[in-house]
């Protein structure tokens, strides 16, 4: 009796057990399961929402998406002008010279050959006016005070020899907001290429790169439409690729009927009404980025013709022509299947 009592036991311990081990087999099953997912993941960053879109079935996904978002913020406090001790900062606060970073050489050697290609129409030392315009406040300096801050603007006006800014003035300041979006995607596409990862778009509030698409050989990008928040403008399909936006609806108020917005003319002071919005297909996200604010400032003629002379750029520049919506785009722009999705836009053959 007491033997088969004990083996009975035995038999529900054997049940139990063999429950216990199927249930940590699932449990395994599906954490794995889960770690091995694509990852996609938002966060509010460099002012605005960025997106790291992980589409490959990585089981490091988590810790690769953690880490970029921290070489983000590591980025964002050292370029930006919110953080007091930012390097962009301590430049500004300084003499007439300054030791400064590598990355911060290698941002100011780009702007400059930028600032240079396109005769100033890019200029970081523009920082002195976007100073004076306070967008939260809705007010804007008067002639004067522009006029006198113009002193201050010239790209010329600083320069580096390997480590060591000079500065022409000590109130020279600059300001990467034009550029520095586009330098942290490519470190953020940087560090995941080093992971391995060969399938991913980061989106930094309209500075994207895509990578490579698991499901078919492009991807499909919406250019958001100048005029109207919740529509497209139209779209492309890319791959291995950055395509950036700039337009005068990121960032402006509305003052007597005039649109001041956050993309300066570096000869006049004031926000340039060239464009609305300019979108740039390149390999990298740091050139995108500082071209595109410059052909905004360029304006259609002489942004065409600058982009048709360089054979891996293209972009499109929307503009405004007696109140009608017009665009215009590169030679080779249409390699990229551009679909327009404002018919109401006028195509300006004329301009090429
Ligand atoms: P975003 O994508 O954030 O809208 P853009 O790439 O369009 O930024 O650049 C706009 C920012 O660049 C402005 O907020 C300002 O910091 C800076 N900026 C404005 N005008 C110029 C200019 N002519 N040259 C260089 N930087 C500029
Ligand atoms: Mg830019």
């Amino acid at each position: 009796m007491a033997l088969c009592f004990f083996s009975l036991n035995m038999k529900k311990r054997i049940i139990q057990i063999g429950f216990l081990i199927i249930l940590l087999i699932v449990i395994y099953v599906r954490i794995s399961h889960e770690k091995s997912k694509p990852l996609k993941e938002t966060r509010l960053a460099l002012g605005t929402f960025v997106t790291i879109d992980i589409q490959e079935k990585n089981r490091q996904n988590r810790e690769i998406i953690d880490s970029v978002f921290s070489i983000i913020q590591i980025y964002e406090k050292q370029f930006s002008l919110t953080y007091p001790k930012s390097e962009t900062n301590r430049i500004n606060n300084s003499e007439n010279s300054i030791l400064i970073s590598e990355d911060m050489q290698d941002i100011l050697m780009i702007s400059k050959q930028i600032s240079n290609e396109t005769e100033g129409a890019f200029d970081i030392t523009v920082g002195k006016i976007i100073n004076l315009y306070d967008f939260a406040n809705e007010t804007i300096p008067s002639i004067e005070e522009i006029d006198s801050a113009l002193v201050y603007v010239g790209y010329k006006k600083i320069s580096c020899i390997d480590s060591e800014l000079f500065k022409d003035d000590p109130t020279i300041f600059i300001d990467l907001g034009g550029i520095a979006k586009g330098f942290i995607v490519d470190k953020a596409v940087t560090y995941l290429k080093q992971k391995g990862i060969t399938q991913a778009v980061i989106n930094a509030g309209g500075d994207l790169f895509v990578m490579q698409n698991p499901e078919k050989d492009v991807w499909k990008v919406g250019i958001q439409h100048p005029r109207n928040p919740s529509a497209l403008f139209g779209s492309v399909e890319v791959r291995d690729i950055a395509v950036v936006t700039s337009g005068d609806y990121e960032q402006f108020f509305m003052k007597d009927g005039k649109r001041i917005h956050h993309i300066i003319d570096p000869q006049t002071g004031f926000p340039s009404y060239n464009s609305i919005s300019v979108t740039v297909i390149a390999p990298n996200t740091t050139i995108a980025d500082a071209l595109c604010t410059a052909l905004f400032v360029m304006g259609p003629e002489k942004a065409i013709k600058l982009v048709n002379h360089k054979d891996d750029i293209e972009a499109l520049i929307v503009f405004e022509n007696n109140g009608e919506l017009c665009y215009v785009f590169s030679n080779n722009f249409d390699k990229y299947n551009f679909t327009l999705i404002d018919s109401t836009a006028q195509f300006r053959k004329d301009i090429q």
